[in-house]
């Protein structure tokens, strides 16, 4: 596996790949797990080349002391990534990806005023930027996403179409611990007991899926809200029932469209996101 820092010779060794070759590009912040590994294999399914970035994203972070402590194992992703083939990773400094540690403005329709969006003051700018930015410099055929972090892979989406792209963005199925969390970088931040407990929130998830069949969605909201009603390791931000093109809140169910829950919660100031398609 080839390590790069800077882009100008990343730039030249894929210029050196041949026309009818794909490069597949897996962008992660680190402190990897078997949910990046499984982009990887996607990747590798569907292009010869499988560049992989490792790059904590300031200007995506809100909050500094979340940046401050967001988990960083490059020497331990280095060699996860060699062992499941990846060809290229790309670690580069924050001075070579920015001229200005500033995000960009986009337009994407409203998908970034609910949820994250909502609750994560212009997260998705610097998402978008710095999407933008690794998409020009590697310039790939396929990019992997994966469904842990939905409102992004929809939204990386709406970038690709707005600005005409040929980029094809696959979205990739979330991977769960045993118990049912969802596999996430921030889970190492989390004590003992609440990583003991942390199942509750997929569990959640799973009987909102089942209620959905004969419940509204008002009593669905109102029943997860009373699970975590003093739950003594988390406490919720949103859970939400919406509509998975617009993002919007459920109005009705409609057999024409496909509905997704989505929750955020903390565990003191780790905070966890997951979704369950209904
Ligand atoms: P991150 O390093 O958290 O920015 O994640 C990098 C990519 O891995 C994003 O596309 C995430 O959606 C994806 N990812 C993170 N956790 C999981 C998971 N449990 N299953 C599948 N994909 C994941």
């Amino acid at each position: 596996m080839l390590i790069f820092k800077k882009i100008q010779p990343l730039q030249q060794h894929l210029s050196s790949i041949t026309n009818n070759q794909f490069i597949g590009f897996v962008p992660t912040m680190g402190a990897l797990h078997k949910g990046h590994l499984s982009l990887i294999k996607e990747a590798k399914k569907e292009n010869q080349t499988v560049v992989a970035s490792i790059f904590v994203n300031p200007t995506q972070f809100n909050n500094t002391s979340d940046l401050k402590n967001y988990p960083r194992t490059i020497d331990t992703d280095i060699e996860l990534l060699k062992s499941e083939g990846c060809d290229i990773v790309f670690i580069p400094t924050i001075d070579e990806m920015y001229d200005h540690i500033k995000s960009e403005h986009f337009d994407f329709d409203g998908l970034d005023n609910v949820m994250e969006g909502r609750f994560r003051e212009r997260h998705f700018d610097g998402v978008g930027t710095i999407v933008k930015r690794f998409f020009e410099i590697i310039k790939p055929h396929n990019a992997y996403f994966g469904e842990k972090d939905f409102q992004q892979l929809q939204i990386i989406k709406k970038i690709v179409s707005k600005l005409g792209l040929t980029i094809k963005i696959i979205g990739c199925e979330i991977l769960r611990e045993d118990d049912g969390l969802a596999m996430s970088s921030r889970n190492t931040l989390l004590t003992e007991e609440q990583r003991k407990n942390a199942s509750f929130i997929y569990k959640t998830l799973k009987e909102a899926k089942l209620q959905f069949k004969n419940h509204s969605p008002h009593n669905i909201i109102n029943w997860v809200k009373d699970q975590f009603e003093n739950h003594p390791f988390f406490k919720l931000e949103y859970f939400q029932i919406v509509d998975e093109k617009t993002l919007l809140d459920i109005k009705e169910k409609d057999n024409t469209k496909k509905f997704r829950a989505f929750i955020a919660v903390f565990a003191n100031n780790v905070r966890l996101i997951d979704n369950i398609e209904l």
